[in-house]
């Protein structure tokens, strides 16, 4: 493992040595039997759990979160997936019988195989879950990885790969390679000859992926930004949705894909709305002490398009109603929790990802006019309703352009870990999580079996005379329906 100090040259050229390791690891770990592989990650969960505290110390150090953040966020999370995994794994990987059709005399199965290497390139806003999640994904469909995180946060990128090392008293220790650096090093993983690119960080580098990665025909699996709206309805509990509100788009210093970035809310519940998340969002404490409630900006990079996006909004008439101050949090240059009104499309604010804590309320004249603004995007990560009526909320779920919905909630849906999580529009390609999560790492292999010991089929050459005559009389009787 080269160090994040070695240089990018160094860095780049470790890439093929990491795919070389992960390779030679693979015959032994795919060979092994789903259920064998289901117990060595619980063994990872357990050794993840015994280094809990240099995970929490290492994430907190790196991003500037707040630990409860890291505990409940990350790693609770990235247990739960685990465990749903080491059961479902197995089912979901077993090989299953189709109908063969008309075909009577074959059978017809679909096998799921693993890739065989996958690499894992990582964003630094939750820098464990967004590792391991892929990783773990790969390695229960039976692939080995080779993992790249953020160049913002290299140390969990290395705490992540001496957990899979240490893991099952280091039984399979080569499964998961780690190389450290920035975006030339990514871009070398996606060109080493990887079997497919699992790829979590922002629309800009997604497409930058995507395209590198087509000159070899490697599958893709992106999950990118998003600008996720949040629905107060009429009959909405307001409390509810307000302390939902605050907590979607603060939680993590609002930096997370599918944070609360826009709020639309209907007249006649807006000014008890807009009081009580000005009112929670003053409460909240911005510190890196046990008793914070929200952490730093991660980086310099992040605030300077943070503070764009403020400035646009305030020229173009928003007012700041809460918040909206440059603030030191732990030695990180960082902004309070911001709440904005008199918001609307024109401002970035709205319509660019922002990926920090400001939360803009626009109010709307009904539900219709919040669901045409929620779709006004070039995002469809996550989006959240709040409303009572049934109806009314199912219209809203069912209008919504977005990949995951949570109704009377927020983010929640990326928790259940059953739930398949990934974006529509330029929110990304594919799905991780869940069943759909798991057969993204395998390939299906169909296979078509004869049991009917028959000398020949029908349709084999040399061609009986009368097929062509006695198939269209075949099918006149077989599709009659459908023909009239
Ligand atoms: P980023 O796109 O800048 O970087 C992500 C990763 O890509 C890093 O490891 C980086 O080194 C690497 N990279 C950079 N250039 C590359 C290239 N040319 N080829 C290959 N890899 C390259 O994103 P970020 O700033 O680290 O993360 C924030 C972004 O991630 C936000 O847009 C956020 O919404 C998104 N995100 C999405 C999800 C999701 O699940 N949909 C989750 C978290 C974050």
């Amino acid at each position: 493992m080269t160090p994040p100090s070695a240089g990018p040259a160094a860095e780049v050229a470790e890439v093929a040595g990491a795919l070389e390791r992960a390779r030679g690891a693979f015959p032994a770990w795919s060979g092994l039997d789903p259920s064998a592989r289901s117990r060595h990650m619980l063994a990872v969960r357990s050794r993840l759990l015994e280094r809990l505290d240099d995970v929490v110390e290492t994430i907190v150090a790196e991003t500037g979160k707040i630990a409860t953040e890291v505990v409940v966020n990350e790693v609770l999370v990235t247990c739960e997936l685990i465990g749903w995994y080491a059961k479902h794994a197995p089912g979901l990987l077993r090989p299953e019988r189709v109908s063969p059709g008309l075909l009577r005399h074959k059978t017809a199965e679909k096998r799921y195989e693993p890739y065989g290497v996958i690499g894992v390139i990582s964003p630094w806003n939750y820098p464990l879950v967004l590792s391991m999640g892929p990783v773990v994904t790969a390695l229960f469909a039976g692939n080995t990885v080779v993992l790249k995180p953020s160049e913002i946060t290299p140390k969990v990128g290395l705490l992540v790969g001496e957990i899979f090392a240490e893991a099952g008293s280091g039984s399979h220790p080569a499964i998961v390679q780690v190389v450290t650096g920035s975006g030339p090093v990514g871009e070398a993983l996606v060109r080493s000859g990887v079997d497919k690119i699992v790829f979590t960080g922002s629309v800009r580098t997604g497409k930058a992926v995507m395209r590198a990665a087509a000159d070899a025909l490697t599958p893709v699996l992106l999950e990118l930004g998003g600008k996720d709206p949040l629905i107060v309805c009429s009959d909405a509990d307001i409390g509810r949705a307000a302390r939902g509100a605050v907590w979607g788009a603060f939680t993590n210093c609002g930096q997370t894909c599918m944070a609360t970035e826009r709020v639309y809310v209907v007249e006649s519940v807006y000014d008890d709305f807009v009081a009580q998340v000005v009112e929670l969002t003053g409460r909240l404490n911005q510190g890196s002490g046990a008793d914070a409630d929200l952490g730093a900006v991660t980086h310099e990079g992040q605030l300077r398009v943070i503070e764009a996006h403020l400035a646009d909004a305030l020229e173009r008439g928003a007012k700041v109603a809460a918040g909206g101050r440059r603030v030191d949090v732990g030695g990180r240059p960082s902004l309070e929790p911001t709440v904005l009104l008199d918001v609307d499309h024109t401002m970035a604010v709205m319509r660019e990802e922002t990926f920090g804590p400001i939360l803009p309320v626009m109010r709307v004249r009904d539900e219709d006019e919040a669901l045409a603004l929620a779709n006004d995007s070039p995002y469809g990560l996550n989006a959240s309703v709040f409303g009572r009526d049934k109806a009314k909320l199912e219209k809203l779920v069912a209008g919504l352009a977005s990949g995951n919905v949570c109704v009377n909630d927020v983010m929640v849906s990326y928790a259940i870990p059953g739930l398949p999580f990934g974006g529509v529009k330029s929110s990304g390609l594919g799905r991780s999580h869940g069943p759909e999560g798991l057969r993204e790492m395998t390939q299906v292999k169909s296979v078509a079996t004869d049991r009917s010991r028959l000398r020949r089929e029908p349709q084999w050459l040399p061609l009986p005379s009368q097929l062509g005559r006695m198939a269209r009389m075949a099918m006149r009787v077989l599709y009659h329906r459908r023909y009239t």
